[in-house]
């Protein structure tokens, strides 16, 4: 009884230095002390403010067992009934896992306040258990006892937003209307939120002009809507008005803008967002330091990317598979397979991930036997089991080198049904290797899994083409003519001075198209002096159309690198980003121009990255 009375005194000077209590139940929860049952449990005279302190500590620690113990003890000296008691355990049990327990807590009150209804709410939305909270709510809403707040309906629209539910998010906005709590930034940035999250950006978008506060959450979720809706350019634009206004970046805004400029091979904006991270302190996170290692890989600066990854001390594998995925883009194979070496060297364990990024870096450089090895040890020796996207990679690296029918056996043998991609793969090397019996197969496939894509009715014909097979050639265009498939219009992009400017084939509205289109045919009329020939024939690699050649002329990347040529300044590399593969023609074209310039030119494409340096591409024409 004296060590009861002790240690309860003890509790009670505990709590006022909520630290020492703090030090004291972390050891008790680890150390199993049965001393701290008996005296912890509650009698008819311990006084209610411990109990309390104990049960919120008991869920700050998340000290199940213990908290049960003093659950039981309360049932016992009948101090269930008592409201304020119920909810904290119901945020007990909310908070330590079983939220059932947290339920019938819930069910058995006699009395429910609104902070019952919020917490058990809140433990179901974000336990993920979206569905339950909605009922509730309903539940809630029939009961008609109890009012809402803010947190009730910023609560259950996260449960909306989970499950992509708009029509029951509209219902709730109404509501939100009707109640006036529509301009509270909880309740509007969680609407907006749901909007931005089902895809209704114009609806989002209204509700943040119109919000009359706004948090960093706020502006958080609005940039990352626009990236999830992949409008890139309005992501930047609105993260560039949030820094007008000096908000404090969260590192949730910096994540979704890192991953904007990534897409649009915004360098120099990345750059700014990089400089913002070191101010912040951000960039020491280790999910905000792959993402800069992505986006500098993907806006063609492999170089900074790897600046990002040497500069890092712990580095995880999400980190190494970001950098050799980078060196893989940029058919910088060797420096790919090293890394994969120095992994292992450093003790970590290469995962699927890395394994598609290293059979990559094989693909591109023809590496047969290499990437077969590789494929043998993710198998045998780290025990990945290869996915969909390694046999994807294999039937590449198997058909760039020209070993047509291994590359179909795989795809015929593989425990998973063929996709798209794979049959597109086949479909170019067959190009490339002449091979006519096997590229009316894979189109076949290719013409039933995509009826929308034309790009697959032109590399067939593209095929005819080379073998001279012009009756072919014909009847392929006319298929194409008569299916439903849609060219999708080339465009292409460049960043200048911290703006990207955007470039369809046949670009007119661009301010300055009239000096573009005059500079360019001049760079033309140097380039055939140095032997270029433009490919308007019979291209074999164009996805766009290649029968006119005023089009042709006018491809968009052909206009964005004229622009990056009167803009950038002399020297500085030009990148471009291209939404559709860079057609035979425009490779060519670059090839000349960065000989007749001087400049290192570096174009994205959907398949890859093109480096033209004095005259000739990294990919060594295999794209
Ligand atoms: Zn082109
Ligand atoms: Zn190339």
């Amino acid at each position: 009884m004296k060590t009861i009375n002790r240690y309860k005194n003890k509790l009670h000077y505990c709590y006022s230095r909520s630290h020492h209590v703090n030090f004291y139940l972390r050891n008790l929860t680890t150390t199993p002390n049965p001393k701290f049952h008996i005296s912890m449990a509650p009698n008819a005279a311990t006084p209610l403010s411990t109990i309390h302190a104990f049960v919120q500590l008991c869920a700050r620690e998340r000290a199940l067992l213990q908290g049960k113990t003093c659950h039981a003890k309360i049932i016992i000296v009948g101090l269930d009934a008592d409201s304020l008691t119920s909810n904290m355990l119901i945020n007990f049990y909310a908070k330590c896992g079983p939220i059932d327990q947290a339920r019938k807590v819930f069910d058995l009150m006699p009395e429910r306040t609104v902070v019952s209804w919020n917490t058990i709410l809140g433990a179901y939305t974000k336990n993920g258990r979206d569905q339950e909270a909605l009922s509730l709510f309903v539940s809630m809403h029939r009961e008609g006892k109890t009012p809402f707040t803010e947190f009730t309906v910023s609560s259950v629209l996260c449960a909306c937003a989970a499950k992509c539910d708009v029509f029951e998010c509209r219902q709730l906005h109404c509501f939100a209307v009707k109640t006036a709590m529509e301009s509270n930034v909880f309740v509007g940035t969680a609407l907006l939120d749901v909007y931005a999250k089902c895809g209704l950006l114009r609806d989002a978008s209204r509700l943040f002009e119109l919000m009359p506060e706004r948090n960093d959450v706020t502006w958080s979720s609005m940039v990352a809507g626009f990236v999830q809706n992949q409008l890139y350019e309005e992501a930047l634009m609105l993260f560039r008005e949030a820094q007008v206004i000096g908000l404090e970046q969260n590192q949730f805004t910096i994540s979704s803008v890192i991953c904007a400029c990534a897409n649009l091979a915004a360098l120099i904006e990345g750059k700014q967002v990089h400089a913002v991270l070191c101010k912040t302190g951000f960039v020491s996170n280790l999910f905000v330091s792959s993402s800069l290692i992505d986006m500098y890989s993907k806006c063609g600066s492999v170089s900074d990317a790897y600046n990002v990854f040497s500069g890092i001390e712990e580095k995880n594998v999400v980190m190494w598979n970001a950098m050799i995925s980078g060196f893989a883009r940029h058919a910088l194979s060797m420096e790919a397979m090293i890394l994969f070496e120095k992994l292992q060297q450093v003790g970590l364990c290469p995962n699927e991930f890395t394994y598609i990024s290293v059979l990559s870096a094989c693909s591109h450089i023809g590496l047969v036997e290499k990437g077969k090895s590789y494929f043998d040890l993710m198998v045998k020796q780290h025990n990945v089991s290869p996915n969909v996207l390694h046999y994807s990679c294999m039937v590449d690296i198997l058909g760039r080198a020209g070993l047509i029918h291994e590359a179909h056996d795989l795809i015929e043998k593989m425990p998973y049904d063929a996709t798209a991609a794979m049959w597109g793969s086949l479909l170019a090397s067959c190009r490339n290797y002449g091979n006519l019996e096997m590229a009316e197969i894979a189109a076949k496939h290719l013409f039933e899994m995509e009826p929308e894509n034309a790009g697959n009715h032109v590399l067939l014909s593209n095929v005819y083409a080379a073998k001279s097979r012009w009756g072919e050639v014909v009847r392929a265009r006319k298929l194409l003519k008569d299916s439903e498939a849609k060219k999708e219009r080339g465009k292409s992009w460049i960043e200048v001075k911290d703006k990207v400017h955007a470039f369809m084939v046949g670009e007119s509205n661009h301010p300055k198209i009239n000096e573009i289109y005059l500079k360019l045919e001049k760079l033309l009329e140097d380039l055939k002096d140095l032997g270029y020939n433009p490919e308007t024939e019979h291209d074999l690699h164009d996805v766009e159309d290649s029968r006119k050649q005023e089009l042709l002329r006018h491809h968009s990347e052909k206009l964005a690198l004229t622009f990056g040529l009167m803009c950038l300044c002399p020297g500085a590399p030009i990148r471009i980003i291209k939404n559709l593969r860079i057609c035979g023609d425009c490779h060519s074209f670059m090839k000349f121009a960065s000989s007749i310039t001087g400049r290192e030119i570096i174009v994205r494409d959907t398949n890859r990255f093109h480096h033209f340096r004095q005259g000739s591409c990294s990919c060594r024409e295999f794209w």
